[in-house]
């Protein structure tokens, strides 16, 4: 088996495991009960948090558990249009409910704007990419207008990894009276983040993607930002996040971090190289494919080092993706979290590729465990899988 779909889940890590553990058998009490086995629970939740905002240089109190990344895009969206009715109003008095985003954007973002616009609540602007997948931060600039609350755009692609403009982007926003988030979930934990030297306001990332538990996720608010929970109840996260925490999820989220801290230098460096032998492999097999995203050398480093997201011209990604699975590699096509559904991908439409490029197109995502003779193997897997179709055999 050949798992090369990191960017979908990563496998967790034994370190990760073995932190969660006691929290699933003995050390069961609720963080916010008052008796010792509740202050080991809350104990642990601190020092998960800890080890979440290390990784991004934020403060502790800026780290707000949630169920994930989805949770915490959606809670940057509607917290920030709250914060447009109420301490971010205009002089005018109006509200601020102007959000602009990208087009490819996780569908976290774009469904939770879709139903924001819907009903009413937001005036959305989606910027275009170029055709590596970058936003062009002079298009912010014509589109950024007094009403505008918040600005959203991912730190990484997670279909074709292009790596955004992130702290031109802040500056940009921020000249105009705006908030900045960033979904990063594709890029925490892979490449280094550092809040403060980006300068965004708000930051959301999951532990699924980086050797931890699925479901647990958080939002950094920036400390001087007044946010308010969305979801009401008990006290549970400085009151901006009701619901007993999930202490299990947070302290694999917390040692997913401290992991994923201590190998990102090495990570990077081996994935880069693999990744970079993937698509020498297979433009020598199939000198017709073409690489999706960053490409050329100036961008190259502008990719997760974890990313192919390749068109296979003629072909269709659905067939080799089962060809790939009956030899036991797992490659993805369109959106990581639709994969499933192999509708065409929105963000390799966003980049220009035609609708019969768009679904010749698979992604490989490399992870820590991805080794050279996977890589090998995958590539001489494609090899004969391209010349089964050739002969007719496939189909
Ligand atoms: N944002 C991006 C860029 C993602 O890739 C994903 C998951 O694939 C999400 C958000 C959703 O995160 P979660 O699965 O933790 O809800």
């Amino acid at each position: 088996m050949i798992y090369l779909d990191n960017a979908a889940t990563t496998k967790m890590q034994e370190e990760v495991l073995e932190a969660m553990l006691p929290y699933l058998t003995e050390d069961y009490g609720n963080p916010s009960s008052v008796y010792v086995l509740a202050s080991k629970a809350a104990n642990a939740v601190a020092r998960a948090r800890a080890q979440v905002a290390d990784l991004i240089r934020a403060k502790e109190h800026e780290i707000f558990f949630t169920s994930g990344g989805t949770e915490a895009d959606n809670w940057a969206l509607q917290g920030a249009l709250l914060l447009g009715r109420t301490s971010m109003r205009m002089a005018d008095g109006r509200n601020k409910k102007h959000i602009i985003s990208s087009r490819i954007e996780h569908h976290a973002i774009l469904h939770c704007l879709e139903r924001l616009e819907e009903e009413g609540l937001a005036e959305v602007t989606l910027l275009p990419v170029d055709e590596e997948g970058f936003v062009d931060p002079s298009d912010l600039a014509s589109v950024l207008r007094p009403e505008t609350v918040l600005v959203s755009v991912m730190a990484a692609n997670n279909e074709i990894g292009t790596i955004e403009p992130i702290a031109e982007l802040v500056a940009l926003t921020h000249k105009a009276g705006a908030l900045f988030h960033t979904d990063a979930v594709q890029a925490f934990g892979q490449i280094p983040l550092d809040v403060r030297e980006l300068g965004v306001d708000l930051m959301s990332a999951s532990a699924h993607k980086i050797y931890g538990p699925k479901g647990a996720g958080m939002l950094y608010i920036q400390e001087s930002i007044p946010f308010r929970s969305m979801i009401q109840g008990g006290p549970q996260e400085k009151n901006r996040r009701a619901g007993t925490e999930n202490v299990l999820g947070i302290v694999g989220f917390g040692a997913a971090c401290a992991y994923a801290g201590r190998t990102m230098e090495d990570r990077m460096t081996r994935e880069r190289q693999l990744r970079d032998l993937l698509i020498k492999r297979i433009r020598e097999i199939f000198p017709a494919a073409k690489l999706n995203g960053p490409q050329s050398e100036g961008t190259r480093d502008l990719r997760l080092p974890g990313n192919v997201n390749i068109c296979f011209p003629g072909k269709s990604a659905e067939l080799l993706l089962i060809m790939l699975d009956a030899k036991g590699i797992m490659a993805s096509a369109g959106s990581a979290c639709a994969s499933g559904s192999l509708d065409p991908s929105h963000v390799l439409a966003a980049t220009g590729l035609s609708a019969d490029d768009n679904r010749a197109s698979l992604r490989f995502s490399l992870g820590e465990e991805t080794s050279r003779g996977e890589i090998e193997k995958t590539a001489d897997a494609l090899g004969r899988i391209l010349d089964e179709l050739r002969n007719g055999q496939g189909v």
